[in-house]
């Protein structure tokens, strides 16, 4: 067994849920009218333990031992089988799963912030539960009752994983060009059992010796359907076929060619699968033919959420490693007194400085995250009809915000962890250097970050005629409007507004670039536009929360450790606001000067 380094500190996790979202709320939907807040509680303590007794030891042996690939099998690290023991026996694999199949039916804002804590215990380990609990939804949702009774139980207890198989040699961001082929079995009689043949890479769990069975969910074009993404089709495959009484069959003829050798998540296994070598590799329609896209996108976008959490949880691993050597490291004196001794590198400026954007950039994260899942449980559960639709907006909106600028933040900061820790950061005896690796693929994989700004401005800006994404903005600037007196944090609300209407003509512009000579502007610019909005809604979000803080500290003892949280989040919102949010002025600027150079200059030059 490796080094446990799990020393997570859970208080921003709990005012999150219980003082800001106030996740009691939720109580009054029918789905939850039997938690307490009590059970709530006592769950992040249970996570808390199964995290540092089980999980956490399993993350840097993990990392050392690898995957390995031996004629077709792949074995997971060792320790991974007893750690996928205690979570599959203890109901941890799929918190927010429906109960009737095997789930505990708990709300996603619970869900994603107790995700993020196994996250920051064992990232390359959360692969194989995370990937199934959403292959399993998709069944739940586009199977029959006969697919749900037979996969879905297995899918959320952990005897089966799940996989989504997409991406192809010559299809990654372009999945459009799919090549795996799917023709009706002319051996079945069941319309919905197709024989599948292709080829898919980088498939995250989609070989390994955790489970007994593995359900790949594959993209494959029925024979004769549309070009593109709308002749793609969605198919069940097991790796072995599951007969009707539930009973393991024959093998389906799903070769694993092979495993990657990778810079990070070295415990998942990222297999090339082949289907149908053979010839006898069967697959079961889901739905209609040609409607695979928008179903696997249903799996895409759960995925694109657990990127933000995936990201948050590592960073957030970081920090706590960061802060608590920053306390014990003696070097130098303080910049203000020469001749003193040498003092913790904590108090120096420059390590606060970088401490700080930890403390405050995690602390944003996890607040925009808390507020999506917040969100996706109003959606799901809320009586009225319109409030579930307004709620959906949002987090269709949030969803590549929360992928995209989370991973990239995420990456930026544990950067600055290592740079806390100095030399030993960047060895191996800590593993932040680990989490550094493990983070980068977040904004890799389910679309890269340039395909979440191309989703954003394409598909989310539009929505609703533009409305939801409006009313967003607008719903900042109200607030900074109304809050730039307040004594402790008016400056930040001007600064705030000055951000959102910055922000806001990203688009403005776009509206004229769209169809003109400056079209070039648009590609250009979109990820910054993203990096914007993130921004300026996570300081609305700290703002929020400075508050509550602010509220909270009028009763308890300033030296108290409820004191001392409350005044801390007090100055990491002002930190935040003060010190992140004016990246949204130079990226505006950038907008403003139209550069096209990096178009310009001949691609001869490069
Ligand atoms: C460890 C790992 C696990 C993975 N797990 C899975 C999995 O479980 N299932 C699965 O299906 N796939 C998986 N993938 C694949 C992953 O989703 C793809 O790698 C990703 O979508 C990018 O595709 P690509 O690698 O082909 O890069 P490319 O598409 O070749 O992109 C290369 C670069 O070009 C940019 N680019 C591409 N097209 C455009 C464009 N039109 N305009 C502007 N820029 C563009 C990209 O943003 C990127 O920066 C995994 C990958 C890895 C590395």
């Amino acid at each position: 067994m490796g080094k446990n380094f799990f020393n997570r500190d859970d208080r921003d996790l709990r005012f999150v849920l219980f003082e800001y979202l106030k996740v009691a709320d939720l109580f009054k939907y029918d789905a939850f009218k039997d938690f307490s807040l009590d059970d709530f509680e006592m769950i992040i303590q249970e996570a808390m333990k199964v995290c540092k007794e089980v999980i956490g030891p399993t993350n840097q042996d993990g990392d050392k031992e690898g995957c390995t690939y031996d004629n077709g099998d792949v074995k997971v690290p060792k320790s991974f089988h007893h750690a996928w023991k205690v979570m599959s026996e203890n109901s941890w694999i799929s918190l927010n799963g429906n109960p009737e199949f095997g789930g505990q039916g708990l709300p996603n804002a619970l869900t994603g912030l107790i995700n993020e804590l196994f996250i920051a215990a064992n990232m390359a380990f959360m692969t194989y539960p995370g990937l199934s609990i959403s292959n399993a939804r998709v069944i739940e949702h586009h199977g029959t009752d006969e697919d749900r009774a037979l996969f879905l139980e297995k899918l959320n207890t952990g005897v089966w994983t799940g996989t989504m198989c997409l991406t192809e040699a010559d299809a990654g961001s372009d999945v459009g060009y799919q090549r795996t082929k799917a023709v009706p079995d002319p051996k079945s009689k069941d319309p919905r059992i197709y024989k599948i043949d292709g080829n898919k890479c980088f498939i995250t769990c989609g070989n390994h010796d955790l489970a007994e069975n593995i359900i790949h969910l594959v993209l494959a074009r029925v024979e004769g359907g549309p070009p593109g993404t709308k002749g793609i089709s969605l198919f069940l495959v097991p790796k072995i076929w599951v007969n009707p009484d539930g009973t393991l069959g024959e093998p389906n003829d799903v070769f694993c060619s092979g495993i990657e050798h990778k810079m990070g998540i070295h415990g998942s296994s990222t297999a090339s699968l082949i289907f149908g070598e053979k010839g006898g590799c069967r697959g079961i329609l889901l739905g209609e033919p040609h409607s695979g896209m928008a179903k696997m996108f249903e799996m895409m976008n759960e995925a694109r959420m657990g990127c933000g959490v995936q990201a948050l949880g590592m960073t957030a691993a970081s920090y706590d490693i960061a802060r608590q050597y920053a306390k014990e490291r003696f070097q130098g004196p303080p910049f203000t007194n020469r001749r003193a001794e040498r003092v913790p590198i904590i108090q120096h400026e420059d390590v606060r400085r970088m401490l700080m954007n930890l403390k405050a950039g995690t602390e944003a994260m996890r607040a925009m995250i808390g507020k999506l899942y917040y969100m996706i449980d109003v959606s799901e559960y809320d009586p009225d009809e319109a409030a579930r639709k307004k709620a959906f907006s949002k987090v269709e909106l949030l969803t590549p915000l929360v992928k995209a600028y989370i991973s990239d933040l995420g990456y930026m900061l544990i950067r600055d962890a290592i740079q806390v820790l100095g030399g030993v950061g960047y060895c191996q005896e800590f593993p932040v250097e680990q989490y550094a690796r493990d983070c980068k693929i977040v904004s890799i994989w389910e679309g890269t970050n340039y395909i979440q700004a191309g989703d954003l401005v394409g598909r989310k800006l539009p929505l609703e005629g533009g409305q939801v994404y409006q009313d967003w903005i607008q719903g900042i600037m109200d607030f900074a409007a109304q809050h730039k007196g307040d004594p402790d944090f008016g400056k930040d609300c001007e600064l705030l507004l000055k951000a959102a209407q910055d922000t806001n003509d990203f688009p403005t512009r776009y509206m004229q670039y769209f169809g003109g000579e400056k079209i070039k502007v648009v590609p250009l610019t979109i990820t910054r536009f993203l990096d914007c909005f993130s921004e300026t809604l996570m300081a609305n979000l700290m703002l929020e929360q400075g508050l509550v803080a602010r509220e909270k500290l009028k009763g308890v003892k300033a030296d108290s450790a409820d004191g001392i949280f409350y005044r801390g989040k007090i100055e990491t919102v002002k930190y935040f606001c003060r010190n992140i949010l004016p990246n949204v002025f130079a990226r505006h600027l950038t907008l403003e000067l139209e550069d096209t150079s990096a178009v310009d200059i001949p691609e001869a030059a490069f």
